[in-house]
């Protein structure tokens, strides 16, 4: 069954209703991507699945049990990452050390004090390999390498820390053709791994390239909710 399931959640902001009965469901090896206007409530919603904000409407369930989060931490507990455009990265860092910089709001799960750096090392070099990423230098900062590469550091870095739910903030919002791609194919990636992501994008070809659901969101409502077999581009 899903991992993140909403029914007829809302969301008002004092007497402004920024989201009103949507209906979402992630499961796990599952791409759905959320589509909509500026204004029409992306973020209002991933708010509300990552613990930054609660719904004031309807049901929000992860593994089938009705939750209210009350905050990022208790997101990431239940496995819900999120990925955000402006990337929790530090530049002038080595890229294995921004690979641990998770690790802070992961306490508890992994114990860093016992880690020398060759084996924090060898970690980020085998889990971003397992993500199809080859970077022939973790030495160097992480500022220097394509914003489609740090993407890709960061996704691995949530899926390392025990992510199941994987929420990408327009990833590819700020990036070319090219680069776009390289985000795609981590998406891919991460799916062939078993993990459901929420794809949030204004892009509808990106959505189509490695979507599995599609979630259209307009004026704080669902417009559309589809399975890719009921939708084509060619029409
Ligand atoms: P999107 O991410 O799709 O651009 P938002 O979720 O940011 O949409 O916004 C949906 C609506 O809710 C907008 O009309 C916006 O102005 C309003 N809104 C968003 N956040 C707040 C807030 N904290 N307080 C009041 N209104 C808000
Ligand atoms: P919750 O406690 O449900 O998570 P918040 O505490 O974040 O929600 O409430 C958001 C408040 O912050 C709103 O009541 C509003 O006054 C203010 N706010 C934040 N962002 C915006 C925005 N984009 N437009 C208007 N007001 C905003």
């Amino acid at each position: 069954g899903p991992v993140v399931e909403l029914s007829g959640v809302g969301k008002s902001y004092g007497n402004i209703r920024a989201l009103h009965g949507v209906d979402l469901a992630v499961s796990p090896g599952q791409v759905t991507c959320v589509l909509g206007d500026n204004g029409a409530g992306k973020s209002t919603l991933i708010k509300i699945i990552s613990g930054l904000h609660q719904h004031t409407e309807g049901e929000f369930r992860i593994d089938g049990e009705p939750v209210r989060l009350g905050s990022p931490r208790d997101a990431l507990d239940r496995g819900i990452a999120t990925v955000y455009q402006d990337l929790a990265t530090v530049p002038l860092m080595p890229v294995w050390r921004n690979f641990f910089l998770g690790s802070e709001l992961t306490r508890g799960r992994w114990p860093l004090r016992r880690l020398d750096i060759a084996l924090m090392k060898k970690t980020a070099d085998e889990e971003l390999r397992a993500m199809g990423i080859v970077l022939d230098d973790l030495e160097q900062p992480i500022g220097s390498l394509s914003g489609g590469q740090r993407q890709s550091v960061a996704i691995a870095r949530a899926v390392h820390f025990g992510a199941r739910v994987l929420i990408l903030d327009e990833p590819t919002a700020a990036l070319g053709v090219k680069q776009s791609g390289v985000v795609l194919k981590y998406i891919a990636a991460a799916r062939e791994r078993g993990l459901g992501v929420i794809f949030i994008t204004h892009n509808p070809h990106h959505a189509y390239m490695v979507g599995d659901h599609f979630t259209v969101l307009r004026l704080g409502t669902l417009e559309l909710s589809a399975a890719r077999a009921e939708v084509s581009l060619e029409e």
